[in-house]
């Protein structure tokens, strides 16, 4: 049986809460390997409807191909998965027309990024230098950005989105991925397709039914508890860190009314800290956060208020295979430092979609021909992770020594050209960057 026409199997309002911490991909469910009640036929199967996935499906569905976007979740009431947006990504999505939309649902600019030492601040990055109009940072809730991507998605009626519904298998011939095996509220489904795409998340389960490996690089010195707080009164348009309290906090004006806060542990330190209990932590956080204090003893009453971030860097150790590529978290994972994320996993959409139509056009989903994807990403991401690691290493560490000299430090790399256009490239990542807009099939984008 086939199915190419438009079809949902959950909306993506109902609740379906999950702790990241326990999102390890590993598979609970009985029923694997039951034999599949529908099959469909698409161009593109879309595993995972995250900022990747979803972008990468509408370019895609704007392109004229059908495609089929497989999400685990039923809902995008999900737990805090970051917020931030670099310049880079806003346009980004400013070009695809979803931005106006997402920031209706609620989003807050911030102007500048610092790093602030016993009230002096080392570091200063102002978006405001940089050129317009989006030069700020975005916060806005991912579920307000998945939301509206969707909606785009779903005007068009060679979508079908299978939500509440997860990948349990890959269909495979002469060594080729040609569809996967998925199942959810809506039964068991196979979906053949000329490429499948994992867009599935750090613990991508796509990358590891196709036997990709995957190296975890333990690059970083913290972890990160995140929390949010109420605030009153108008929000302030700064991201800081403050160092003053031994354990680096991150802080932001979130939407709506809040206060989005990152406190810094040692990595891997959370069991430690969780056994001495929860008044234990937040008399750890209020010394780093006084101005916070009574509403951290007020408003956290249990270590479940808090969210644990296990942060590493990583990546796949390919990113195609023939009939199948890895994009966003799946293929390359983060730490949260300079929001780097979202920004990488739109670009990686924006960046595949005319090597996926080409591939479609030529009948070739070989890794041979796919391969240009990661020729095109790897050098920005590589860079990227660079990038991080040197910022984790000059504004979080927190030995004696990284202490003394960081003050001098700041200073003097604040004031160099090549903090300037260090801040540029972390705004914007590979400025060549485009959608490819003149792929776009007219009547395709249906109007609102
Ligand atoms: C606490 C936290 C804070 C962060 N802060 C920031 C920030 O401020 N700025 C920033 O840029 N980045 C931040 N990040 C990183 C950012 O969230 C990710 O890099 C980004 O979401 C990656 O997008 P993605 O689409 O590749 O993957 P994800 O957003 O992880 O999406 C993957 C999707 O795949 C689905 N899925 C998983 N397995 C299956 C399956 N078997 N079948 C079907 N679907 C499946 C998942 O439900 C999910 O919806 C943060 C991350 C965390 C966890």
């Amino acid at each position: 049986m086939t199915d190419t026409g438009r079809h949902t199997t959950a909306g993506p309002t109902a609740d379906t809460r999950r702790d990241i911490t326990a999102d390890t991909g590993v598979d609970t469910d009985q029923d694997v390997g039951k034999s599949p009640e529908r099959q469909i036929e698409t161009d593109f199967c879309v595993v995972g409807g995250g900022p990747a996935g979803l972008t990468l499906a509408l370019v895609l569905l704007r392109s004229g191909a059908r495609v089929t976007l497989v999400e685990r979740a039923s809902s995008f009431d999900r737990e805090y998965r970051g917020e931030i947006l670099q310049p880079g990504g806003t346009a980004l999505l400013d070009s695809l027309g979803v931005l106006a939309g997402a920031r209706e649902r609620g989003s807050h600019e911030h102007d500048r990024f610092q790093l602030v030492d016993r009230g002096r601040v080392l570091l200063d990055g102002d978006y405001r230098r940089l050129p317009g109009p989006h030069n700020h940072l975005l916060a806005i809730p991912q579920p307000h950005l998945l939301q509206e991507l969707l909606e785009h998605c779903l005007r068009h009626d060679r979508f079908t989105y299978l939500g509440g519904t997860r990948v349990t298998g890959l269909l495979e011939e002469d060594g080729a991925v040609r569809g996967a095996l998925c199942e959810g509220r809506g039964g068991r489904h196979a979906i053949v397709a000329h490429c499948v795409v994992g867009a599935d998340g750090r613990y991508s389960k796509v990358r590891r039914l196709a036997g990709i490996g995957y190296t975890r690089l333990d690059v970083f010195d913290q972890d990160v508890l995140w929390f949010k707080l109420p605030a009153a009164g108008a929000p302030p348009r700064v991201v800081r860190v403050f160092l003053d309290g031994g354990n680096p906090v991150l802080t932001y004006a979130s939407v709506p009314d809040g206060v989005q806060v990152g406190w810094t542990l040692p990595h891997k330190g959370y069991a430690a800290l969780a056994a001495e209990g929860v008044d234990h932590v937040k008399r750890q956080i209020c010394a780093a956060i006084p101005e916070y204090a009574d509403l951290v003893r007020e408003r956290i009453g249990a270590l479940t208020d808090l969210t644990l971030l296990d942060v590493f860097a990583g990546g796949a150790d390919r990113w195609v295979r023939d009939g199948l590529v890895l994009i966003g978290d799946s293929a390359h994972t983060h730490g949260p430092i300079g929001a780097q994320g979202i920004n990488l996993a739109i670009q990686d959409a924006v960046a595949v979609h005319p090597i996926l139509l080409a591939s479609l056009r030529s009948r070739d989903a070989r890794a041979s021909f796919l391969g240009a994807f990661t020729l095109r990403r790897r050098p920005s991401v590589d860079s990227m992770t660079r990038i991080q690691r040197a910022q984790s290493r000059v504004m979080l560490s927190t030995g004696g020594f990284a202490s003394m000299v960081r003050p001098a430090l700041a200073r003097v790399v604040s004031r160099s050209p090549v903090y300037r256009s260090m801040l540029k490239k972390i705004a914007y990542g590979d400025p060549g960057l485009r959608v490819s807009a003149e792929l776009f099939v007219p009547g395709a984008a249906s109007p609102a």
